[in-house]
């Protein structure tokens, strides 16, 4: 009988790299109920084996409804306490197998924490298992519905920003039509024209950056990058723009500060960055700008004299779309992508993105990257490849 088990624990081993949960279900309890031999608690051998062994979180309970097996993940994901299931939605599911011999599968939302107010989204299966258990298989999807979510979202939100100027330049070019014998209106017309479709080309060139982004291993080639010259390429990108608002760009000495990393991809970062200190700053003010090694890491500062930014607004700032100010962001070209886009480029780096602001006062914004190893540097100038 061993052997039979033996035979099981196999093919449920073979489930996980790929074949169908279902089949393995069936085997378990085909098997157990030809059983004789089980174990001390009356698990059928090589069941906790199969489950601990499984990515998702299995259970066997017994008549009385006593968990008799847990696997790690079952306990991980709080399932059980003093032997017993915790969520009365999976005692429904394990009674109902009982009553009825039918497998189950569902999916449920279930509510967890002191205040009940966590939810853990989760898919459910359950099967007889011999003449005595039930077998449960719990798989957590929480981060997977999270993430549709934000998709739904991301698109939802895109499809609203693209139909303002779309809708525009609709009108505009309805308005022109009619406008045609009046050069003075076709000129207005024809710059709020410019104006729109030079606003879907900035979003559109925004979505493509961030989809890029968020796409694995896009810093697979990295290269050492100087920071200085990342720092004064993202500077001249904002020379005339500053200047056409009397917005001082001070930079502060070299930094002689290394990465690893895409050169392309931090200019744009930084260059986020002080586009945004410039649009959210008075005319007439300044904007900081430099860099330095602080115990392997190289901090990249931006910092302005700007409005600032709420206390509340600090922690969704780099959300896609978030704007602490909708008409204000419209108004001086924002996309409300820009910050996304820093955190997205300077996590692919290994780094992070702080804010510090306070209302009226100003904002610093902080990239941090870890320093280029002075080792793997020293090899690259000596002509090896970094890797
Ligand atoms: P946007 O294109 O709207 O500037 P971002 O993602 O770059 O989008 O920034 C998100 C929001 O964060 C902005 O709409 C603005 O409200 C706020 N913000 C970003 N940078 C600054 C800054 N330097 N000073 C004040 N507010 C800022």
């Amino acid at each position: 009988m061993h052997d039979t088990w033996q035979v099981l624990v196999a093919a449920a081993l073979g489930l996980l790299v790929g074949a169908g949960f279902v089949a393995v279900l069936t085997v378990v309890a085909r098997r157990s109920r030809a059983a004789t031999h089980v174990a001390g608690n009356g698990v059928p051998d090589g069941v906790a084996e199969v489950l601990d062994a499984m990515e998702s979180a299995g259970l066997v309970v017994d008549q009385s409804l006593n968990v008799v097996k847990a696997s790690a993940r079952a306990h991980q994901l709080a399932l059980v306490s003093n032997g017993h299931i915790v969520f009365s939605e999976l005692i429904d599911v394990v009674n109902r197998v009982r009553h009825t011999g039918e497998s189950v599968s569902e999916e449920f939302e279930l509510q967890f924490g002191r205040f009940r107010d966590a939810t853990l989204q989760v898919s459910v299966r359950a099967s007889v298992l011999g003449s005595r258990f039930v077998l449960l298989l719990v798989d957590d999807r929480t981060e997977s519905y999270r993430l549709e979510a934000v998709r739904r979202d991301f698109v939802a939100n895109i499809s609203h920003e693209l139909k303002t100027p779309i809708g525009a330049i609709g009108l505009l070019a309805e308005a022109l039509t009619t406008a045609a014998d009046d050069p003075e209106q076709v000129r207005i017309f024809a710059e709020r024209l410019t104006a729109e479709s030079g606003r879907i080309a900035t979003l559109t060139q925004d979505i493509i950056e961030l989809s890029r982004l968020q796409a694995v291993d896009v810093v697979a080639n990295a290269e050492l990058v100087s920071i200085d010259r990342i720092l004064s390429a993202a500077v001249d990108q904002n020379r005339v723009t500053a200047e056409l608002h009397g917005i001082e760009l001070a930079t502060s000495e070299r930094s002689d500060a290394q990465v690893y990393g895409d050169p392309r991809l931090l200019i744009t970062a930084v260059d986020n960055l002080i586009s945004n200190a410039i649009r959210y700053s008075p005319d007439g003010s300044r904007v900081g700008i430099g860099a330095r090694v602080n115990d392997g890491v190289v901090e990249i500062a931006v910092t302005d004299q700007g409005e600032g930014i709420p206390d509340a607004d600090q922690s969704r700032i780099f959300e896609r779309f978030f704007r602490v100010d909708q008409a204000r962001s419209r108004a001086t070209g924002g996309t409300g992508l820009g910050l996304s886009i820093v955190k997205h480029a300077v996590q692919n780096h290994g780094g992070d993105v702080r804010v510090w602001s306070q209302p009226g006062r100003g904002s610093t914004f902080t990239i941090r990257l870890p320093q280029a190893d002075a080792a793997r540097v020293l090899a690259t100038a000596q002509g090896e490849t970094a890797p």
